[in-house]
Order: C-alpha cells, then sequence, then structure tokens
C-alpha cells in the first residue's frame, strides 16, 4: 500500500518522456507521488519499481486519451496487479468516453477472453467500474482535486487534459493536443505544466511544436513548463525537458 502523501509538495516522476514513435524514451506514463498514474503508454509494470515504486502502490489511473501510446500498457499492468500483488484494493480507472470498451478489446486481445474476463472480474474487483469523464469534469480523486478539460487532437477521438490540485499544489497535463482554448484554459489555471512538444523544427499536425510552446509561454505566463511526448530533445528557453527515471518536485508557484 501507498504510503502517506507528502506534507508539502507533489512529486512527479517520468516513465516514459517519448512521443509515439520516439527513439528518445518511451511512451506516455507519469506517476504523482507514487499513487496516481497519469496515461498508461509507458510499460510501466517494469518502470515503477525502477523508480521505487510497484503496480501494487496506484490507487488510481488516470487516461488522457485511447492513442496506443497513452493506453497500451494498461491492461498488461492490470494483469500484473492481480497476480503479483492480489492484496491491493481496487483502483479508481477513469479516462474519456471510449475507454470501457477499448480497455475490453484490448485485454482480451492481449490475453484471451477467458483469462481477461478471470483476471479482471471473477476473482473480485480489480477496479472500480472504468470512469468515462467529460471536459469540465471533476471529482476527489486518490487525494487530489482532479479536473478534466477538453482539448482538440484527434477528431476521431474524446481527448482529455487534466488538472490536479492537492494542499495548494497544482499540476496540469496536456496529454497531446493542438493550440486550442481548452489547453489555454488549463495552462492559465496552474503553476506546472506537464506539456506535450511533439516538434522542436516545426509544426506537427494535431499536436504542439516549439513555436507553440513559446506563444504558450506569453499567453500564460504563470505555468512552469515541463516539456514531454517529445519526438527529439533540444533546450527551449524557459522550459524544462522531461527525461524517462526524471523525478520533479514541484511546489506552488513552480517547480521546488
Ligand atoms: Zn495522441
Amino acid at each position: 500500500m501507498s504510503g502517506q502523501l507528502p506534507e508539502a509538495g507533489m512529486e512527479l516522476t517520468i516513465l516514459g518522456s517519448g512521443s509515439a514513435f520516439s527513439e528518445v524514451g518511451h511512451n506516455a506514463g507519469y506517476l504523482v507521488d507514487r499513487r496516481l498514474l497519469l496515461d498508461c503508454g509507458a510499460p510501466a509494470t517494469s518502470l515503477l519499481p525502477a523508480v521505487g515504486s510497484s503496480v501494487g502502490e496506484l490507487e488510481a489511473i488516470v487516461i488522457s486519451h485511447l492513442h496506443g501510446d497513452h493506453v497500451l500498457h494498461l491492461p498488461t499492468l492490470l494483469v500484473a496487479r492481480r497476480l503479483r500483488h492480489p492484496e491491493a484494493p481496487p483502483l479508481r480507472i477513469l479516462g474519456p468516453c471510449g475507454l470501457r470498451d477499448h480497455l475490453k478489446r484490448v485485454g482480451e486481445t492481449a490475453f484471451g477472453e477467458g483469462l481477461w474476463q478471470r483476471i479482471v472480474t471473477e476473482e473480485g474487483p480489480l477496479c472500480t467500474e472504468v470512469e468515462e469523464w467529460t471536459g469540465g469534469q471533476s471529482d476527489e480523486v486518490a487525494g487530489y482535486r482532479l479536473r478534466a478539460f477538453t482539448v482538440e487532437h484527434s477528431p476521431e477521438l474524446a481527448c482529455l487534459a487534466f488538472r490536479l490540485e492537492r494542499q495548494g499544489v497544482n499540476l496540469g497535463y496536456t496529454g497531446d493536443t493542438t493550440y486550442c482554448p481548452g489547453l489555454l484554459q488549463l495552462a492559465s489555471s496552474v503553476d506546472n505544466l506537464l506539456c506535450e512538444c511533439t516538434s522542436f523544427t516545426g509544426p506537427a499536425p494535431v499536436h504542439l511544436w516549439r513555436g507553440e510552446i513559446e506563444q504558450l509561454r506569453r499567453d500564460a505566463p504563470e505555468a512552469s513548463l515541463i516539456l514531454t511526448h517529445l519526438t527529439e530533445r533540444q533546450p527551449l528557453e524557459g522550459a524544462l525537458l522531461a527525461a524517462d527515471g526524471l523525478t520533479f518536485t514541484l511546489r506552488a508557484g513552480g517547480q521546488g
């Protein structure tokens, strides 16, 4: 089980800082205070022990959208939690519309219908019912005030960004997005923003690139930026770069 939440600050550990087909990092996965996982594209089952945690410690998993680089490891993580940490309590899992069917389809494809059903249902609840959120929705999740924002990324998928807050410390996570009203609303409401930056060299279709990050710094100057979803690594003035295995300590007003 998880330890106590830190008295002050929030720990953000990067499991995967790479974009979908990146050669500079795993796919998306971000651990908050060892208990809440933002996206599950990275092979978290093996990466969590490398940062001193485990799938058994998680209390909630929050998914931004259903592209594979953000969600494909989730079935494996759930089976691993069931088999390796059978004592762990039910997880809270939430994400955009379609997550429930997606998880069932991918889980059954990956592990077979019989095993998946047995793992997920027949041996007791592995998770609470998968919650499908929409922009504007908020709730207390694993000790955080969590709020979802609608962002524009894929015309085929519902895509969410999130804001977490606990004891005055907040973090925004863009998921994948274009430069859209939801991104600006989120960025204007946080001190710390984990922000996708898929390209440094030119506009990236349905994603953000360096030029838009520079615009975001002007439009939301209070937000300290940590850039992720990287295809390449280049310095960008006024922003930090995520890297796999790195932990940031976040405080009110920006990173510590
Ligand atoms: Zn995407």
